[in-house]
């Protein structure tokens, strides 16, 4: 993550300290029928968890799913905190579709720049 990008992300906290978080998260063993919005999905048991889902927070209807298998490419990795929050790193850029480009940080939801090609990071 680029110091620019966490001083971006900074702002956009201070700016979004009023709401409440917006996503929570759930464990699962199989990916449900009818995904919840706002809910990400951590695939897995106790011991690994493999995968992340969620229903795309653009509203498209997609079901997002990323790795979080660290030696895939790309994966992505869930930190937690003991308020709860979590933080999914890196961003989110589907590449089809709608080609949302978003990041969850403390459970809050920013949309990342467009035109960023650099990508945060
Ligand atoms: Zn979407």
């Amino acid at each position: 993550m680029t110091p620019r990008f966490r001083r971006w992300l900074a702002d956009g906290l201070r700016l979004n300290r009023r709401r409440p978080p917006e996503f929570s998260i759930r464990r699962v063993a199989a990916w449900p029928e009818e995904p919840l919005p706002q809910v990400l999905y951590r695939l897995g048991d106790a011991e690994c968890e493999w995968a992340a889902g969620m229903q795309c927070p653009c509203g498209c209807g997609a079901f997002i799913q990323l790795s979080l298998v660290e030696d895939s490419s790309p994966s992505w990795r869930i930190e937690q905190m003991r308020s709860g929050e979590f933080t999914l790193m890196p961003s989110v850029w589907r590449t089809v579709g709608c080609r949302s480009h978003f990041i969850i940080y403390r459970s809050r939801i920013f949309w990342c720049p467009p035109g960023d090609a650099e990508g945060p990071g």
